[in-house]
């Protein structure tokens, strides 16, 4: 979920190279996304492609299967085959870049995921603070524009309401969780992603100044590498910081660009 409107993700949906492999497997599932999208049941059927092979649906004898008995572990965690077609989906994350960026002219943008990344970084070297959970902290930055896998750019140019909007990021969420297959594991995901969306804790009002601390830093990048003035991306971003670690690291990276900005016009 991006807090500054105009750094979107490119829309994944019409420009992925899938393997063939499972090509067939998402283009049913895109029918069942565009189903869920417009209300619809989705057809079990559709959620049914899969490649089934006897004897490896488990999968799972590193993991734990905490709260589950052995002879269940679907019911806890999800065998290989949905595991596999849930980090397929995931590449897009990879490959869809931050539409922001390539709206600035920005080439080699950002990925959803370099974005993730950083921020899970972030959360990894962040100071300890009095009951917060770095390690929910790091989950939540890993999940927390999981969604924009599905639905991809939707920006306030699109003319969709904010509700409509989130309406479809958690149907997309949904989706995605089914593909994982449900159980525990999906549903962390879930609980990870709608704290972050309604800022319902500590750890999400931390996570929720990394997503613009390392918007305002990657701004601060491009500025150097190609030239550019971003300003939006500080406005946007001024005031807006929960924190004190937020409030920290942004005022580091203003007073770098300062700093650069003088440097200039001293040449
Ligand atoms: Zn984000």
């Amino acid at each position: 979920m991006m807090t500054n409107s105009s750094v979107r993700c490119a829309s994944p949906l019409h420009h992925q190279s899938l393997p063939s492999r499972f090509a067939l497997a998402f283009f049913n599932r895109s029918l069942l996304t565009k189903s869920v999208f417009f209300g619809a049941t989705p057809s079990p059927r559709l959620v049914s492609v899969r490649s089934q092979t006897p004897g490896s649906d488990h999968g799972s004898g590193s993991q734990r299967s905490v709260g589950f008995s052995e002879s269940t572990p679907s019911a806890g965690i999800a065998n290989s085959s949905s595991v596999i077609d849930f980090l397929t989906l995931c590449r897009r994350l990879k490959t869809t870049k931050r539409k922001g960026w390539v709206n600035h002219g920005i080439r080699g943008a950002e990925s959803i995921a370099d974005h993730m990344y950083r921020m899970a970084i972030m959360a990894l070297i962040a100071a300890d603070l009095p009951g917060l959970n770095r390690e929910r902290c790091i989950k939540i930055a890993l999940v927390h524009d999981i969604a924009e896998a599905i639905v991809g750019d939707i920006t306030p140019s699109d003319g969709v309401p904010k509700e409509e909007k989130s309406r479809r990021e958690q149907a997309a969420l949904n989706e995605m969780c089914e593909i994982l297959g449900g159980g525990m594991r999906a549903e962390e995901i879930k609980e990870l992603w709608a704290e972050y969306e309604n800022n319902s804790s500590l750890e999400a009002n931390l996570v929720k100044d990394f997503d613009k601390v390392e918007m305002i830093l990657q701004a601060l990048e491009y500025e150097m590498e190609h030239g550019k003035v971003l300003d939006e991306f500080f406005i946007s971003t001024a005031g807006k910081f929960q924190t004190q670690i937020g409030k920290s690291w942004a005022a580091e990276i203003i007073l770098r660009r300062k700093s650069l900005s003088a440097q200039r016009l001293r040449r």
